[in-house]
């Protein structure tokens, strides 16, 4: 039995008056993290003159702080759950932690940047509670939060009602959040699991996933798009060059603005869906499952939608494969991002220069070898398993960070041996090599890839 932490999230069907009491508190939340975020400059500056002054950083600081001004700053702070601002200032101490982890080294990946101020409108609305009457209601269509009440759920709680009566499930904390017009609840809850030490599987199978298919597997099965989602893929083009039609700040713009933000929900939801579907078949029927990590950098500064998609799905499905394969017993791999799955030939290992979006065969210069390019893709990822199982299995987060609620050895990541450049090779041997098939790749990471 091992306890780990888990979400469970559903939509909501609240009436106008809830909407604007959820609106409220997410707003507060906001409130409160915009002043503590002036607060601690404020009193940075005062430092900086030379000032003996208290510099507020954690949480508790910050409540303190906030308590004493609130009368002042927010005179109709009554009006919203006390979770609302705690749940703002947590955000805030959370970001300045990650800060001064980032500037100490403690952190990987680029620099985390000082926490900026929440707009209105363009950062996402949410608050969590953490105390209070946070309950699933035994009708199995109701929820309760402080302050807030009774709120209806769209859908059945039944999953985590069933668990909650059983005493298999505690709820620890509840969050609230918008996406587009639609409000959810997620439920941080602590529940009993059996893990699986294995599923009786010992084969290995590389994804690949695109935005053409929703995933090409090694074993040259193809998991196309649902209908659905292609439709949504089709009306996000469309109004994404109606967007850029729109004369800024008209009344057009905000309609169309509204309208893309829609339809990018109802796609991720799809997506979302379709992915869970071929989740739980993976983690079931294979032993090991291989995948691409994600270029969380790269993708931050890809304009692309093909690419801001692919990579949408990519971390979608990575998420879901990390607990899943926990709960089945399979293995997951992720392969470094340096790794060049689809520029490199699955059969001799002669590795293409570059490789466009546009191209969707690989074909190989050295052998002759014509395969899909995701096809490609996925058999490379396959054969990287091998390697890892020969050098050993590692358990990390993509930040350099040892994740509590992560069974070791579900997760499997060759660390970088080193930061500096290998002696320029491109040919095969230099990551075939056991100790030795994370490379940090001449050519860089290209997004054309
Ligand atoms: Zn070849």
């Amino acid at each position: 039995m091992a306890t780990v932490t888990q979400a469970y999230q559903f939509a909501l069907d609240p009436t106008p008056r809830q909407r604007r009491a959820l609106a409220s508190h997410c707003g507060a939340a906001r409130v409160a993290y915009n002043w503590g975020l002036q607060l601690v400059e404020a009193r940075l500056q005062q430092r900086r003159a030379g000032k003996n002054v208290d510099l507020p950083w954690t949480l508790f600081q910050l409540q303190w702080e906030w308590n004493r001004a609130k009368q002042q700053v927010a005179p109709w702070w009554a009006e919203n759950s006390k979770e609302a601002y705690k749940s703002g200032l947590d955000g805030l101490a959370r970001a300045l932690k990650n800060w001064t982890d980032s500037r100490a080294g403690r952190l990987k990946g680029r620099p985390v940047r000082f926490p900026h101020k929440k707009r209105k409108g363009r950062s996402r609305d949410a608050c969590r509670f953490t105390t209070g009457a946070i309950k699933v209601l035994d009708d199995r269509t109701h929820i309760q939060l402080p302050r807030i009440g009774i709120l209806k759920t769209h859908e059945s709680t039944r999953k985590l009602a069933r668990r909650v009566q059983q005493g298999s499930a505690r709820i620890l904390a509840a969050t609230i959040s918008r996406t587009a017009d639609r409000w959810f609840v997620s439920f941080t809850v602590e529940v009993q699991r059996q893990d699986r030490s294995g599923n009786g599987k010992t084969d290995v199978v590389g994804v690949d996933v695109g935005v053409r298919h929703l995933a090409v597997l090694s074993t040259g099965t193809t998991i196309a798009n649902p209908h659905a989602l292609q439709r949504s893929l089709r009306k996000l083009r469309r109004l994404n060059r109606q967007l850029t039609r729109r004369a800024p700040a008209s009344n057009r713009r905000a309609q169309t603005r509204r309208r893309l933000a829609r339809v990018h929900a109802r796609a991720a939801n799809l997506r979302r869906d379709a992915l869970h579907k071929l989740t739980t078949t993976l983690a079931t029927e294979h032993g090991t499952i291989v995948v691409e990590q994600l270029n969380v950098a790269g993708m931050m500064r890809n304009r692309r939608l093909a690419r801001a998609l692919a990579d949408a799905g990519l971390a979608e499905l990575r998420r879901q494969l990390t607990y899943k394969t926990c709960w089945r017993g399979s293995r997951l791999v992720v392969a470094d991002r340096f790794y060049p799955s689809s520029r490199t030939c699955s059969a001799c290992g002669w590795v293409k220069a570059k490789l466009t979006l546009a191209e969707r065969t690989f074909t190989c210069e050295a052998c002759g070898l014509q395969l899909d390019r995701d096809l490609n893709a996925a058999r490379n990822l396959a054969t990287l398993a091998h390697h890892v199982a020969r050098s050993g299995w590692e358990t990390q987060n993509a930040r350099g960070v040892d994740q509590k609620t992560q069974p070791a050895g579900q997760v499997a990541m060759k660390r970088e041996v080193g930061t500096e450049r290998r002696s320029g090779r491109t040919d095969t041997a230099a990551w075939q090599g056991a100790a030795t098939w994370i490379v940090q790749h001449p050519l860089g990471y290209s997004p054309s890839r």
